[in-house]
């Protein structure tokens, strides 16, 4: 893993996120290597010729970089984590993501964090402070054997679930983020068990085949489930149609269990509210 120390010149950026305004990554790469991250557009940023997972550039002045009155940000919604893990192992040493929070504590907006790592326990102390925050923790699979061939550096499903119990069970606002759906292999209702006593809401987000991460989900499917490539062939040839018909299934699954939901399906036509 190379680590390198860089000067950001910002660190809250307009946000292209269907569901928030603004955003943070106090790094850039993550060391999670997930295989379907779509975050990988970044290498071309950075002139690393690393691959995604093996690189992390340090924000070191990111602290510094948050303005000390958030009035510019007032009511609006900020992203913490969006193309990198905001509690990756460096942060452990750096605390670049627990620098940032101490000052963001003092806005008046409203925080999402999204993460996979059980270090974001760490902060609860200062999670505690902030009017409106919610922590995302990802889980896109209920089986660990099939999590850790995606996200081979994450911290396991195991792991995961209890911190989100410790969080909840601290009064910090959560969600499960059930990202990115894998047709045939993640079985979300499975997570939902395994949660549903430890989470205010799940979020849901099918899995996007972009260019960047064809070769890398059809060589997992290949070496782990060669049965499942021509059906993957199938449903991307007009997908919009297959998940049309998961986005129905969640909604009647969460309305009769009574579980909060979103749904973060074909991107491109949420709508800001
Ligand atoms: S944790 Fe998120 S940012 Fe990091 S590699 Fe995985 S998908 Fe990408």
């Amino acid at each position: 893993m190379k680590i390198k120390e860089i000067q950001a010149k910002s660190i809250i950026t307009k946000s292209n996120l269907p569901a928030s305004d603004f955003v943070i990554n106090p790094y850039t790469g993550c060391s999670h290597a997930c295989i379907y991250c779509y975050a990988r557009f970044m290498m071309r940023f950075t002139g690393h010729d690393e691959e995604w997972g093996e690189f992390v550039d340090v924000k070191i002045n990111a602290p510094e970089l948050i303005p000390k009155l958030g009035d510019k940000y007032k009511s609006k919604s900020i992203t913490i984590g969006s193309v990198t893990d905001p509690y990756q192992k460096c942060e452990e040493e750096y605390k670049i993501t627990r620098n940032i929070l101490e000052k963001l504590s003092l806005f008046d907006s409203s925080f999402d964090i999204i993460t996979k790592s059980d270090l974001v326990a760490r902060d609860i102390d200062l999670l505690k402070k902030f009017r409106d925050l919610t922590v995302a923790f990802s889980i896109g699979q209920a089986d660990d054997r099939i999590r850790e061939r995606l996200e081979p550096g994450a911290p396991s499903i195991e792991n995961r679930i209890k911190v989100l119990k410790i969080l909840y069970d601290n009064n910090i606002r959560t969600a499960v983020f059930i990202s990115p759906i894998f047709p045939m292999l993640s079985d979300w209702k499975k997570i939902i068990e395994l949660t549903k006593q430890y989470a205010d809401e799940y979020w849901f987000e099918n899995l996007n085949i972009y260019p960047s991460v064809r070769e890398n989900i059809y060589k997992f499917l290949k070496n782990n489930y060669p049965e499942l490539i021509d059906k993957y062939r199938e449903i991307y040839k007009d997908e919009k149609i297959y998940w049309d018909g998961v986005e129905n299934e969640i909604k009647d699954f969460c309305k009769k269990g009574q579980v909060n939901y979103k749904i973060y399906f074909h991107h491109k036509d949420i709508k800001k509210k």
